[in-house]
């Protein structure tokens, strides 16, 4: 396996490296959070929400201690808010077990909540200089490319060699500079080394990418094909009091997807209900009420990674029963203009420009 190619990397990295927030601090917090937003995330999507996170959380202490209310409103938008739910819980181990210092090993890192080797990996080298691996899509990328590998990546047993070879790749680097070098491999798949069309004449280390030298960089890495997304129609009500001054939100359990994210409340529709009947049995089921199921108002369509969703958004008026929790964590009643202050997915945030921005519109 050739190693040839981590002194050119490096070099390429000191000179080009993007000047990026998180670069600019030692701080293993901000490296820590910097690696969880950028989980699944463009690098120009987490900046701003990088910066006014540290803003309103400015050390683990506050972060800590933050309502989760406050956390999510940060969140939001973001996506993937399992993220934010393990940060808190894993800053409050942070003050309980570490007397509020992050760990310095990957190996302690690895027993916080939400963080997997990767991520103890990224701070363990960038913030305290360990020589401890990464592998992210970014560096199975690379990596397949560089050493031209023809097994299929989504496989674990493929993972896993990927791995040792990034272990054994480190014991090359010099001294000092593991995190600098995980960095410049995550760089350069994220800018030279992409998905699509790799740069490969404006690569630092193209001498010695066997794919390259194969002509087999468009065919790497290999990946079984994925299965067509999944598509599902949801509903949800938007139920005024008997005024029509207020609508009722309910907060998504933590242990759901979109945990503690607000919402419309609906479902699911289930195979040979319609519409009306589903968010009916929904209501039901998650808050203890009958509704009358009134106007349709709008529909959103909306991707998650594993799936699409088509919600369509009925006004709802009680007929009988109290609101109560049986599948939310809260519910409250709100009025239409201070919907703004709770956090929200995407898809209700579509419901709420509808709503601020009538008559009828369709995304
Ligand atoms: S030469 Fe091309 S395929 Fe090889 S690592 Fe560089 S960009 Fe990727």
């Amino acid at each position: 396996m050739t190693t040839e190619f981590i002194i050119p990397l490096l070099r390429w990295f000191e000179e080009q490296a993007a000047d990026l927030p998180w670069r600019r601090s030692r701080n293993p917090y901000h490296i820590w959070l910097s690696e969880v937003m950028l989980q699944q995330t463009q690098v120009a999507t987490v900046i701003p929400y990088y910066e006014r996170f540290l803003a309103r959380f400015p050390t683990v202490h506050d972060l800590a201690a933050a309502p989760q209310d406050d956390l999510m409103k940060q969140w939001e938008g973001l996506g993937y808010y399992s993220r934010a739910r393990n940060l808190q819980a894993a800053a409050q181990q942070v003050v309980a077990d570490f007397g509020g210092e992050l760990p310095t090993t990957a190996a302690e890192l690895e027993t916080l909540k939400g963080v997997g080797r990767y991520t103890a990996g990224a701070i363990a080298s960038i913030a305290f200089g360990e020589p401890a691996p990464v592998l992210d899509g970014n560096v199975i990328r690379v990596f397949a490319r560089l050493f031209d590998y023809t097994e299929d990546v989504s496989k674990q047993s493929t993972k896993n060699t990927l791995w040792q070879t990034a272990e054994d790749l480190m014991h090359a680097v010099p001294v000092g500079q593991a995190g600098n070098y995980n960095q410049a491999l995550m760089e350069l798949g994220r800018t030279i080394c992409k998905p699509r069309h790799p740069a490969c004449e404006q690569c630092p280390v193209s001498a010695d990418c066997q794919a390259y030298a194969n002509d087999t960089q468009s065919q790497r890495p290999v990946k079984a094909a994925k299965a067509p997304t999944p598509h599902v129609d949801v509903t949800c009500g938007l139920i005024w009091d008997a005024q029509r001054e207020h609508l009722l939100i309910a907060k998504r359990p933590d242990d759901k997807l979109l945990g503690g994210l607000w919402e419309f409340p609906g479902g699911k529709v289930e195979d040979g209900e319609t519409m009306e009947q589903c968010l009916a049995r929904e209501l039901q089921e998650e808050l203890g009420i009958t509704v009358a199921v009134d106007e349709f108002m709008v529909r959103v369509h909306h991707a998650y990674t594993h799936f699409r969703i088509t919600l369509y958004a009925y006004e709802c008026r009680i007929l009988e029963g109290e609101p109560t929790c049986y599948a939310c964590s809260e519910w409250r009643w709100v009025r239409q203009a201070d919907l703004q202050n709770y956090a929200f997915s995407r898809a209700d945030r579509k419901i709420i420009e509808y709503l601020l921005d009538r008559p009828n519109r369709l995304f």
